[in-house]
């Protein structure tokens, strides 16, 4: 009883988030939300290059008032927005970089980038965010605390050889200076219909590893296989027995995923192939079953090649990403009910996907909480999956966006205080 009335004080004392006001505010940046998310869309930028991007977000913080640092990561923006009352402190986050893919939407604001395209949102993403840092700075004497708002470059993977994405932001210090105690974050997709957001207190995305496989043979006419060493029947075995890591080695009640989404060999139909190449990628939403996945990945593959008197080799593209793993405490106490108060009724909670995101990157520094934003809409015929030609986002989804980030973020310094 002494417990529930301490906390009850507390609650009494926390001032209030805004939540008529903020909702008044994002209906009204509408139209500017909508305004810049067709501008980024029409000039997508592909990872560690969003050189106008981050320009245009950098400058559009600074008419805001918040103090800027930038280039961050290459070309990522942080924003830091002071509130009149003392408080904790509080990150949103949103990405910058679009897609190597030819766009074949017929929109008035398709891309003008040849073979580039935002094809996963972070054109709706990145205008989001802004609108919400335009809510909280129009609020900013009642703001009982500091918002980070972290623009980050390179979420689809850096170019070969660079670094880039949440890491570099946060080697770079992103969330060092204030210190952040959370971190929110999001997706936009065709998971959920446009008005709906989907959240979990626990796992929501898959951690994924990229590998590639090279199978050594030794050419040799096609009519005496004998005399050299064919690498595609080592191949085809390899992609058959890393099947059964999946299914006979990880515990069945583990969501896991091994893929090889490319094979390529020989030149000929009557030549033995000389080698072998394939790739593919690895998912896991517990960090256990991620590792016990690789180091099986590993054994299997050295295993099918010696049993035919051959050589192959395992290689994994960079560090991976983690899975995306909410914080229950921030998920059920802040995430939860601030989508709820939203969306209302379509805030649900939702499966986690196998679909990864390099966001779990800024764990190592805060807790964090991640949703996913509804932007299928059947009736306008938008639907099509992130990362294809004809992804599209339903624009009315992106108030309630604004909306989002900016309750989120005073909530947690609400309960913070
Ligand atoms: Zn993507
Ligand atoms: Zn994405």
């Amino acid at each position: 009883m002494i417990l529930v009335s301490a906390l009850a004080l507390l609650a009494a004392a926390a001032p209030a988030t805004p939540d008529a006001e903020i909702r008044a505010a994002a209906e009204r940046l509408a139209p500017a939300v909508v305004a810049v998310r067709r501008d980024l869309h029409a000039h997508p930028e592909l990872s560690n290059r969003e050189e106008r991007t981050g320009h245009l977000v950098s400058e559009r913080l600074r008419d805001l008032g918040l103090e800027v640092r930038y280039p961050v990561a290459k070309t990522g923006v942080v924003g830091v927005l002071r509130g009149g009352l003392p408080g904790g402190v509080v990150a949103l986050r949103a990405d910058l970089d679009g897609l190597p893919i030819e766009e074949t939407n017929d929109l008035p604001f398709k891309s003008q980038v040849k073979g580039v395209m935002h094809a996963c949102g972070h054109d709706a993403h990145t205008a989001i965010l802004l609108g919400a840092a335009q809510v909280l700075a129009g609020l900013k004497a009642r703001l009982p605390g500091t918002v980070v708002f972290l623009f980050q470059p390179a979420e689809e993977g850096a170019p070969v050889g660079e670094e880039g994405g949440a890491p570099l932001m946060v080697r770079e210090g992103a969330l060092d200076d204030p210190k952040v105690e959370a971190v929110f974050g999001f997706h936009v997709g065709s998971w959920a219909a446009s008005g709906q957001a989907g959240w979990t207190d626990g796992p929501i995305f898959a951690s994924s590893d990229a590998f590639t496989i090279e199978v050594e043979g030794r050419t040799v006419h096609g009519a005496q296989p004998h005399m050299g060493l064919d690498p595609i029947p080592v191949a085809a075995e390899m992609v058959m027995a890393l099947q059964t890591i999946v299914s006979r080695q990880i515990d069945g009640r583990q969501p896991r995923v091994l893929t090889i989404g490319r094979i390529q060999g020989g030149t000929r139909f009557n030549i033995i192939a000389g080698r072998v190449v394939m790739d593919g990628t690895m998912r896991a939403h517990d960090p256990g079953v991620r590792s016990e996945m690789k180091t099986r990945l590993a054994r299997t593959v050295k295993g099918v090649a010696e049993a035919h008197g051959t050589t192959a080799t395992l290689r994994f593209a960079d560090e991976g990403n983690p899975p995306t793993v909410n914080d229950l405490a921030l998920a059920r106490g802040v995430g939860g009910p601030a989508l709820e108060r939203v969306f209302g009724k379509g805030a649900v909670r939702v499966e986690p996907q196998m679909v990864a995101e390099d966001f779990p990157s800024f764990g190592s520094k805060a807790p964090y909480f991640y949703f996913l934003l509804g932007t299928r809409n059947d009736a306008k015929g938008i639907g099509s999956v992130n990362h294809t030609a004809s992804f599209d986002v339903d624009e009315d989804a992106l108030p309630l966006g604004v909306r989002a980030m900016a309750t989120l973020a005073w909530d947690f310094l609400a309960r913070k205080r």
